[in-house]
């Protein structure tokens, strides 16, 4: 049996979203949203042979943002095709990227209840399902993480989102409940993704690398037949030796000098230096997210040098095992770009 999280929102797991599905009557659920590793409606009949669930296809679609396409499904499905059941491709691991679903889902619940009554299901109904609830009650109800899981745990004793799906929800809550691609908590959280996932061995695609702040901006037109840049001016590196932009203020990763792991015996002592003006700093570097013009990190190398993508000078170097600052502290995975060999700007 599912479990009544609020008027219009159920929660459950595959057994109760199949009963529902293969009802011949109208029931109170209107509405489906599954999370489980496929969007295809024979995921119910790979689970048990004697399901099978009609179903019509109402769209299939590319979520498109200007970093990356989330594939989702939306189809008329269920004995009279009486529900619309949406899909969302979710693994139930620490490294699955739940951030990105996270405003899909919320409009597609919002919605549902708008209409009708909802059930979120995933496999167990402990993890995913439980996790994209629990995200939909910190920002409804403007909830933290933990009374948003600690209402829901009141409704359905058994949900425990994985520690990846925790940690994630922790940034939405830091965010403001809302996936800001410009965080520097997202991009840091991007970054770890696309770490974790070289460490499993996956072909790094640039797709997941931020835009080349090299290339000229989009232009907008107005009314007026004037055209301006899409951007505000912002802060920027250039090339020392050609002048291309190489980094915006945006791309920087911004971490505390001297703070990690281990730091450098050098700057131990320094510290101390009563001539050291509070201030200065200490990085002769600047880490950035990884961007498109960085084609040698393609080549799949755990670590190399990162070169002008119009001159070839070198400007810095990659490792995705992190690389420490002058400054002592560890950045993993690392894109450093020196900047002795590039000039501050704005573009
Ligand atoms: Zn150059
Ligand atoms: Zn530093």
């Amino acid at each position: 049996m599912p479990y009544l999280v609020r008027s219009g929102l159920w929660i459950g797991n595959i057994g109760d979203a199949a009963e529902e599905l293969e009802k011949k009557e109208t029931s109170e659920i209107t509405h489906i949203l599954s999370l489980v590793s496929s969007v295809s409606i024979s995921f119910f009949s790979e689970w048990r042979s004697d399901i099978l669930i009609p179903s019509q296809e109402i769209r299939k679609v590319y979520y498109k943002d200007d970093e990356h396409n989330l594939f989702y499904s939306l189809e008329n499905a269920g004995t009279h095709l009486q529900f619309i059941r949406m899909a969302v491709p979710l693994r139930d691991m620490d490294t699955q990227n739940l951030l990105q679903y996270l405003d899909l889902c919320f409009d597609f619940i919002h919605q549902c209840r708008k209409q009708g009554s909802v059930l979120v299901h995933c496999f167990a109904g402990v993890s995913r399902s439980a996790a994209i609830v629990t995200a939909y009650l910190m920002r409804s109800e403007n909830l933290t993480r933990e009374d948003a899981l600690e209402s829901l745990r009141k409704s359905c004793p058994s949900v425990g989102p994985n520690d990846g799906f925790l940690e994630q929800l922790k940034m939405y809550e830091d965010m403001g409940f809302m996936v800001d691609h410009a965080s520097p908590i997202y991009k840091r959280f991007r970054l770890k993704v696309l770490g974790d996932s070289y460490n499993r061995g996956e072909t790094i695609d640039n797709s997941k690398f931020g835009a080349d702040p090299g290339l000229p901006v989009v232009k907008v037109s107005n009314s007026d037949g004037t055209n301006e840049t899409a951007r505000a001016p912002t802060p920027a590196y250039r090339c020392k030796s050609c002048r291309r932009v190489v980094a915006l203020q945006d791309n920087v990763l911004e971490h505390v000098p001297g703070e990690g792991e281990t730091s450098f015996e050098w700057h131990k002592r320094r510290s101390g230096n009563p001539f050291r003006k509070p201030g200065d700093n200490d990085c002769s570097s600047i880490f950035v997210e990884p961007l498109r013009w960085m084609t040698t990190v393609e080549d799949g190398a755990l670590e190399g040098k990162l070169l002008c993508a119009h001159c070839e000078a070198r400007l810095g170097y990659f490792n995705w095992s992190g690389i420490q600052c002058s400054c002592g502290s560890w950045i993993t995975p690392g894109f450093q770009l020196h900047k002795s060999k590039m000039d501050d700007s704005t573009v």
